[in-house]
């Protein structure tokens, strides 16, 4: 089966006024990637602050290429080795996203799982915090899941999938990253691909790989989309009781 293109992939790399639907170029998508810095860290979904801004989380077992994928993405060594630190290891973790430090978008680390050296218990506690803040997490808009396509979904990945199905159907923006795409051959690839397409319902499957650079421009365009909505036109405005995107305290102190 020929794999099919990238839909991002495939559009144009520059905003086209009057285009159906706006599209971003690799730079600004990268720019705006970039601009991730250390927000929040909480232990449970409960320890959160509600936000109104979109919020894309970061999934995968340990070892699926997570970190560096993240790290690759916004262009910062250190980003997500951050969820590593004593005491961040098990918890949730976001970064705020946004040009001139105002907050458009959020990702949320979510620390791999199904690591065998933790302790069962820490285990079982670390699938609830995840499943408790993936199917109830409100401004949740969208869902990563890294995987190393030399193994293959594991049987927890497909735990969180089915986790996550009911919100996918309802509009939840799912990708299905593929890592470490430079160990494999070009065939492999492909069809590592095209069963990831299938395994991603009704999201996308891309490519990626740090060390050959390969998929980033795809996913940092695809991510910035999921965060900049187009909007309707024909949607009534905002009224006085819908809080801004990002409610900014602009007092004079
Ligand atoms: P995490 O546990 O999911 O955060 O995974 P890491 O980002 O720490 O990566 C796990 C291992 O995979 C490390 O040894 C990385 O150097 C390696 N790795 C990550 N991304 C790539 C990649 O694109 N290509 C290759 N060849 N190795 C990678």
């Amino acid at each position: 089966m020929t794999p099919q293109p990238d839909p991002i992939a495939a559009t144009a790399t520059t905003s086209k006024p009057g285009a159906m639907t706006p599209t971003v170029s690799a730079q600004v998508a990268a720019g705006w990637m970039h601009t991730a810095r250390f927000l929040i860290t909480a232990p449970e979904l409960h320890f959160l602050p509600a936000l109104q801004v979109p919020e894309i989380a970061f999934v995968g077992r340990s070892n699926a290429g997570k970190s560096t994928c993240i790290n690759t993405l916004t262009q910062q060594r250190q980003l997500a080795f951050a969820s590593r630190k004593p005491g961040r290891t098990q918890h949730i973790n976001l970064f705020a996203l946004g040009k001139q430090g105002i907050t458009d978008a959020v990702l949320t680390d979510l620390p791999g799982y199904g690591y065998a050296a933790v302790p069962r218990q820490d285990k079982i506690r670390w699938q609830q915090v995840m499943a408790n803040y993936l199917v109830t997490r409100e401004n949740l808009t969208g869902i990563v899941l890294l995987c190393d396509p030399r193994q293959g979904l594991t049987e927890l990945d497909e735990i969180l999938l089915e986790v996550i199905r009911p919100r996918v159907e309802q509009g939840l923006k799912f990708l299905l990253v593929l890592t470490k795409a430079d160990k494999l051959k070009k065939t492999e690839a492909n069809k590592a691909l095209s069963i990831a397409r299938l395994q991603a319902g009704g999201g996308q499957a891309m490519l990626f790989s740090a060390t050959k650079r390969r998929g980033i421009d795809d996913v940092s365009r695809q991510l910035w989309h999921w965060a900049h909505p187009p909007v309707d036109p024909t949607a009534p405005a905002a009224t006085e009781a819908t809080p801004p995107a990002n409610p900014v305290d602009d007092t004079p102190a």
